[in-house]
Order: C-alpha cells, then structure tokens, then sequence
C-alpha cells in the first residue's frame, strides 16, 4: 500500500496536521493488523515532510518505507507501473478483491472532499489504474461514500483478513444508527 503525501500544497496547515494525524493512526493499525500491509509513505517532499516529523513522534523508527521522492520517482515503485492501482471513490471501476501483485495507493489527502476527482483525474494523467472499494453495494450510509485515509487502510486490513466485503466494510466502517 502506498500513501501519497503529494497534496502538502492543497492543504491548509490545520489539514496537513490531521493528514499526518491519520498517518500515525494508519502505522498503529498496520503494526496491529492479522494481516498487515507493506506501508510506502511516499512524495513527502511537497509539505507534508515536516509536518509529519512534528507530529508523528517516533517516526523515524517506523518499519514503512518513507520517502521524499513520489511513487513514479521511486524506482522500486515506477518498475511496477502497470500493478499501480489508485483507490479513488470517484472511479467507475469497481474493486472485486486485493491481489497479491498489486499495489493500491490512497490519495493523503484532507480536503472533506472540495476537491472532486482529483486522484482519478491523477491517475488518468499518469496513465495508472483505478478503482473504488465497494462501498455503495456493502453500507448503506447515509451520508458520503468518500472514507478517511485511515478508514481506506482500515478495509483493507479487514477484507485482507476476511476476505469478506460485507463483514469487512462492517468492522472497518461500522454504520451510523
Ligand atoms: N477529494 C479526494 C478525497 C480524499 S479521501 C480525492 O480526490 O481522492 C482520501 C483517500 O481515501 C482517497 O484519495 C482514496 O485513496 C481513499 N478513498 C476514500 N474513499 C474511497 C472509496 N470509496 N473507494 C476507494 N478509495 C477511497
């Protein structure tokens, strides 16, 4: 899984701050996950680098690979272009399952959504995959189908360990009553 911390510029400080905020929730979630994911923090070079130092304490200690560079600059990454998948809510691609060989990014933005399609418009730009989890068929909820980074990484733990949408979608994000 790669968290793309490209959006430092779109961001108000108080945003970058919840960014980083959800960063350290989502290494906390992976150290405890049955089945964790293997973490690239990546394009920590536009902004988001020193907000994350100041808030995320112990960072430098964290077993993620972190990097200033973007995930096409990282040649690691850039080799797998064609396993890229970017996980937007605004795909018309549905996900049916994670594959071992793929990589998912999710988009490390705060921005309660003022920003419509900016990581698919992102991924079609940069000629990468995307698809969108399958929330509308699994939850019901009443307000947005758009999650929280955290909430994204949180599915994927889940549905890598049931291999369930339903039971996944319902521990990771438990409905509104
Ligand atoms: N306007 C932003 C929204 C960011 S929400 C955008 O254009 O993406 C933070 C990230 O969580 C998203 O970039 C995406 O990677 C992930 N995400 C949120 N809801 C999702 C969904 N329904 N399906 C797939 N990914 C989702």
């Amino acid at each position: 899984v790669v968290i793309d911390l490209e959006f430092g510029d779109l961001m108000e400080e108080k945003e970058k701050k919840s960014m980083a905020y959800q960063l350290g929730i989502c290494y906390s979630a992976n150290c405890k996950a049955v089945v964790p994911a293997q973490i690239h923090v990546t394009g920590l070079g536009s902004g988001m680098g020193d907000v994350v130092r100041k808030v995320c304490s112990g960072v430098e200690h964290w077993a993620v690979h972190m990097s200033d560079e973007t995930y096409l600059e990282s040649p690691a990454l850039a080799e797998r272009k064609t396993n890229l998948v970017y996980l937007t809510a605004d795909s018309e691609h549905e996900l049916e399952d994670f594959k071992d060989d793929e990589v998912y990014i999710i988009g490390g933005i705060v921005d309660r959504n003022r920003y419509k399609n900016l990581t698919l418009n992102k991924a079609n730009e940069q000629g990468i995959r995307h698809a969108r989890l399958p929330i509308r068929d699994h939850l019901k909820m009443s307000g947005t189908h758009v999650l929280t980074v955290n909430q994204t990484l949180d599915i994927i733990h889940a549905q890598l360990e049931l291999r369930d949408w339903d039971q996944a979608m319902d521990r990771a994000v438990p409905m509104r009553k």
